[in-house]
């Protein structure tokens, strides 16, 4: 198959669609073929502000255009799941926003689905595809930093104003766990090549969201897991202004401390350290995130590769963000694998 431009269908007029994917498929050259939202209004005005062709309220419109190759899932997330498995049905390829579901019986139903369609279903974790991310995992993979005896994740950080809608208050698709902490799993998932078995966690409600605002979803979570024999500490907030995300691989040969890496810029900062030797780690060339996820997505669809995070690996996350949640509210120690999924 020859390499042209895709045709994308939007399903979801949201944030993330304007600030980052739609830049991204214009950087490509692809094109757009419609948008669509349940509000007609925003739909036209998404369209308008963004030179999409249709704003439309119907996801079959989008399904049934035979011009549209892909789908670019960015709903609200309780909506990915029969959003997705209606575009996999029409034998388009889907990019769906993480979350990809709310529940494992239809993360499980939509992998399963466009395995039979022989689609590419890829999840949008943007953080395995960024260069200081990529030079961590090869660290591991070559043995550069001996056994990884533990990881720590700190992705707290201040929810910005204008996204402190649904997050803050949705109890099926909102909270920190499934907006922040499950990237903090796809990422670590692709540092080890394993995936989480165990997790104990304890959440929190900590900001001053204002009078609206009467949720007690967590805003604030710690959490302990075993990926395998390596044990990993996460610390995910909307409520942390003033302190740099990191993550940091101890391995019995030499550490990498990395600075301000779990963001969604080709930015931060790694630093290795062998016993008093710390030098600066070179990560090579640095690209836009989402342009990396999109490339290799299209790669996917010519079978020539796997995209950044596939369907399969976006689902391990979901199990294991479903089991910190579930542990947050229990108190307890709680297996991955009750999730329904092999840890
Ligand atoms: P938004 O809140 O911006 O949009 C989500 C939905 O809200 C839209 O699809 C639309 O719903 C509705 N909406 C938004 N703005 C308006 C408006 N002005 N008028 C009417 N309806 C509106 O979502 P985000 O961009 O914050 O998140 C979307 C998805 O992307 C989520 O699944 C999130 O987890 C994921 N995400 C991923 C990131 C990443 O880096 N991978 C980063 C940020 C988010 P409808 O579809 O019904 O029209």
């Amino acid at each position: 198959m020859t390499k042209k431009p895709l045709c994308w269908g939007l399903i979801g007029a949201s944030d993330i669609a304007a600030t980052r994917i739609i830049p991204a498929i214009k950087r490509r050259g692809d094109a757009v073929a419609a948008v669509q939202s349940t509000t007609a209004e925003w739909a036209t005005e998404f369209a308008a502000t963004h030179a999409i062709g249709r704003g439309v309220t119907d996801v079959d419109v989008i399904c049934e255009d035979a011009s549209v190759d892909a789908v670019y899932i960015s709903s609200a997330n309780q909506r990915h799941a029969s959003q997705a498995l209606a575009a996999i049905a029409a034998g388009k390829h889907v990019l769906c926003e993480k979350p990809l579901a709310t529940s494992m019986a239809d993360g499980v139903e939509m992998v399963e689905a466009a395995k039979k369609k022989n689609v590419v279903f890829a999840v949008n974790h943007h953080l395995p595809g960024a260069a200081a991310h990529r030079t961590l995992q090869k660290s591991v993979a070559n043995g550069n930093l001996g056994r990884p005896l533990a990881i720590r994740v700190g992705h707290a950080v201040m929810l910005p104003p204008r996204l402190q809608k649904w997050r803050l208050d949705d109890p099926t698709g909102g909270g920190i766990v499934l907006d922040v902490t499950i990237h903090d799993i796809s990422a670590v998932q692709a540092i080890l090549g394993t995936v989480a078995t165990e997790v104990t966690a304890i959440g929190t409600r900590q900001g001053e969201w204002g009078s609206d605002s009467n949720s007690q979803l967590p805003d604030a979570v710690m959490a302990n897991l075993f990926f395998g024999a390596t044990p990993v500490q996460l610390h995910d907030a909307f409520t942390v202004e003033h302190f740099p995300t990191s993550l940091t691989i101890i391995g019995s040969e030499a550490s990498i401390h990395a600075e301000n890496v779990m963001t969604q810029d080709p930015i931060g900062q790694l630093w290795r350290t062998a016993g008093t030797d710390v030098s600066e780690v070179d990560v090579g060339e640095r690209r836009d995130l989402y342009d990396v996820a999109l490339e290799q997505f299209q790669a996917a669809i010519l079978g020539e590769g796997e995209p950044v995070v596939t369907g399969t690996a976006g689902l391990s996350a979901l199990a294991t963000s479903l089991a910190i949640q579930e542990s947050i509210d229990s108190r307890k120690l709680v297996s991955v694998q009750s999730k329904g999924i092999q840890g």
